[in-house]
């Protein structure tokens, strides 16, 4: 029996990936050197961080206005450099608190800036996306949770906004095309749609640093990272290397036109099995549905916990919903075959004939 990995974060890779990181952990690409052991200044990882900057800037179809960076930390690291760079202590910045997520990054930046909401979703358990934005006149930036990986919503369109606006994109990056170019500011965790944990990939257009007086601690200024070329001290080397195969694969697959088909194609299909079945509900407003995480319940507990024993004896892994929300979540990131989603749907249709 396989393993169905409906894990949030580390997730599923794709498979050619894992068998070339496996290979490279023994011999890089003939050198007779691990992945783990070679220089980070050799021509050999140069062309690691090369194709993948390149790879992004392909995907993401940005112009020579973007610099892309594969930085040290989680995503958390993002929510106090952001603000760190961009904004003084008197200074006002925008934050939807969509989700946790947001909710953590909103608050780390009360620490350099003066953060205000420009609305919240928590009057609803953040099961939806609020569309009107209170944004003050003298906000820097808007910061939004592209993917709210823990409720299960998503901006299915950005908001247009006259200031610089910053997403974090760690659990939808690449899984869709979009107008990227809308953003000053992207940022992604690699361990949920894009790689293996330890780095963060970052999207800076230039035009928006070097604005502010505060001293910024050298390794957290985004202007010498990029003067840097991302090398300003040992980067998570093996980690952007998996990025890399990742982007590779990507592209070879179709680039985001066809991860964009494959996720809606897996939403549809999870989406449809919950509304033909009362006995799941999900929450969150049909138009805000994330493609990515599907957040869902059973009413009654006792049957709830059958069906993730079930799932669990049926080697489904990472379907229990996160321990603020509960219920079943159901992660379907770009490595996740639709097979995959098939053999929920089948689980969920079975578990509704016998309980529903
Ligand atoms: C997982 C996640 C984070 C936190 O990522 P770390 O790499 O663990 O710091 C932040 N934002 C979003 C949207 C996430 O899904």
């Amino acid at each position: 029996m396989s393993v169905h990995n409906f894990n949030s974060g580390p997730s599923i890779l794709p498979l050619p990936v894992l068998e070339q990181s496996a290979k490279a952990i023994h011999d890089f690409n003939g050198t007779g050197l691990s992945i783990l052991e070679i220089g980070h200044r050799t021509s050999h990882f140069q062309m690691v961080l090369d194709s993948a900057i390149s790879s992004v800037k392909r995907l993401m179809h940005l112009d020579d206005q973007f610099e892309v960076l594969f930085l040290h930390g989680g995503a958390t690291t993002q929510f106090m450099q952001v603000p760190m760079n961009l904004l003084d202590q008197d200074q006002t910045a925008a934050y939807c608190d969509n989700g946790i997520w947001g909710n953590k990054a909103y608050k780390e930046a009360a620490m350099f800036g003066n953060p205000v909401l420009a609305s919240s979703s928590a009057d609803k358990s953040h099961t939806y996306i609020p569309k009107h934005l209170n944004i003050p006149a003298n906000a820097k930036y808007l910061h939004i949770t592209t993917n709210n990986t823990v409720e299960g919503t998503q901006w299915h369109e950005y908001p247009n906004v006259e200031i610089p606006l910053i997403g974090d994109m760690s659990s939808d990056i690449f899984s869709r095309e979009a107008d990227f170019k809308k953003f000053s500011l992207i940022y992604a965790g690699a361990q949920k749609n894009m790689g293996a944990a330890g780095v963060n990939m970052l999207v800076v257009k230039k035009d928006i640093l070097g604005k502010i007086q505060r001293k910024i601690p050298t390794i957290m200024n985004y202007q010498k990272h990029i003067e840097a070329g991302s090398l300003m001290n040992t980067p998570p080397v093996f980690a952007v290397y998996v990025s890399m195969l990742t982007l590779q694969w990507i592209e070879q697959e179709g680039g985001l036109a066809e991860m964009g088909r494959r996720s809606q194609e897996r939403a549809d299909l999870l989406y449809n099995t919950i509304d033909s079945l009362p006995i799941f509900q999900a929450k969150v407003a049909t138009e805000d549905r994330s493609q990515m995480n599907a957040v869902f319940f059973i009413e009654d507990e006792s049957l709830q916990n059958l069906f993730l024993d079930q799932c669990k004896e049926a080697e489904f892994v990472g379907v229990k919903g996160y321990r603020t929300v509960g219920g079943i979540r159901v992660s379907m990131y770009n490595a996740l075959p639709l097979s995959s989603v098939k053999a929920m749907a089948d689980l969920m249709q079975d578990f509704a004939k016998k309980h529903g």
